[in-house]
């Protein structure tokens, strides 16, 4: 449970439905996505057909379920939402498909987590809109074929390279999903604080959004953390001093590293000069998990540009000696 973390927490589930934009004009950023989803969904429109099977991909909570949201209300059409894991069976799926009304939305998140048999029962049914209900076991077992209304699969993944290609190709059209400039999360920000009632200057959303590593979610989340803080410490505005006094307490920095991801830059620079060093070793150094560094500390860590993974281990960049303040040694590339 870190602040920082990308996956949807229970308090963000339970208030990111009241600051879910609701049309494509007022989601903020991915400007070229919502160039290409406003064509893909108007000539539907046009045509007076489903739209057609539409994949996001990209890292958790850049807002994948909010879009396949939108294209349903852009659609004027109901959503069914479910995601791989919770489809076990092609039997959950046929079960699924079966009770779609013409031109619903279903939204498979995380896709490629499906079940192999579902998986290709998606196919058909992606495709020709028909799935094969078997009934019966063994060599008695028959395949009853189902007709199924056109429906639009807006499937989401972390990657698309994850899918097999079978899959992939079953889709109109796919959207990839970045990381939000600094000044895209100034605006969500603002959006958010306007929803929830709580004033922000410009450079209180600033100091905020530098802090929120690309991610609305991580934005929305640092913005109620910062709020209790200016209601408690101050008289309820967010300043920059008051949003970089709050986050002070949280312990995410500037960069919007958190403990851990300092704890492991510093042991890093440190204790081993900087690196190369192996993850196992830096692992122990920091007293965590070595899939704790590699998968939760790391990713961050690479994308910011302040660590390298090399074949000879871990090394760290100029950029992160700058960014702790320390001076590198004599020698040292930094
Ligand atoms: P996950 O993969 O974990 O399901 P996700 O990519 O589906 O994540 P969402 O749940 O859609 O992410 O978005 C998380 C939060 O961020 C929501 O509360 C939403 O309001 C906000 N958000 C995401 N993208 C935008 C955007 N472009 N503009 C404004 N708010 C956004």
């Amino acid at each position: 449970e870190r602040l920082v973390g990308s996956v949807a927490d229970g308090e963000d589930q339970a208030v990111e439905a009241a600051l879910r934009p609701k049309d494509l004009h007022e989601f903020v950023g991915q400007a070229k996505v919502r160039e290409q989803l406003d064509l893909v969904l108007r000539a539907a429109r046009t045509r007076g057909a489903a739209a057609d099977h539409v994949l996001l991909s990209g890292a958790p909570g850049l807002g994948k379920t909010t879009l396949s949201m939108i294209i349903a209300a852009e659609m004027s059409a109901p959503i069914r939402i479910t995601s791989g894991p919770a489809i076990q069976h092609a039997g959950d799926l046929a079960a699924i498909l079966s009770s779609l009304q013409e031109g619903e939305v279903l939204f498979l998140d995380e896709i490629h987590r499906m079940s192999r048999p579902a998986e290709e029962m998606l196919y058909m049914a992606m495709e020709d809109f028909r799935v094969d209900v078997i009934v019966g076991k063994g060599p008695g077992a028959t395949a009853i074929p189902l007709e199924l209304p056109p429906f639009t699969l807006v499937g989401a993944t972390t990657r698309a390279g994850l899918l097999p290609p079978p899959l992939r190709d079953r889709f109109g059209f796919t959207a990839h999903m970045e990381f939000y400039e600094p000044a895209e999360l100034e605006q969500v920000i603002h959006r958010s604080a306007r929803l929830l009632d709580v004033e922000t200057d410009a450079e209180g959303a600033t100091e905020i959004a530098g802090r929120s590593r690309g991610t609305p979610r991580i934005a929305n989340r640092l913005l109620r953390r910062v709020r209790d803080y200016a209601q408690v410490k101050a008289d309820g505005v967010i300043t920059r001093d008051i949003a970089a006094r709050a986050l002070a307490v949280y312990e995410v920095d500037e960069r919007g590293l958190d403990r851990l991801d300092r704890g492991v830059l510093t042991a890093l620079l440190k204790l081993f000069g900087g690196g190369p060093v192996g993850l196992s070793t830096l692992a122990v150094a920091v007293g965590e998990e070595r899939e704790t560094v590699e998968e939760v500390a790391e990713p961050f860590l690479v994308r910011e540009g302040l660590l390298a993974r090399t074949p000879r281990g871990r090394v760290a960049t100029p950029a992160a000696w700058a960014h702790l303040g320390l001076t590198p040694p004599q020698g040292q590339p930094g």
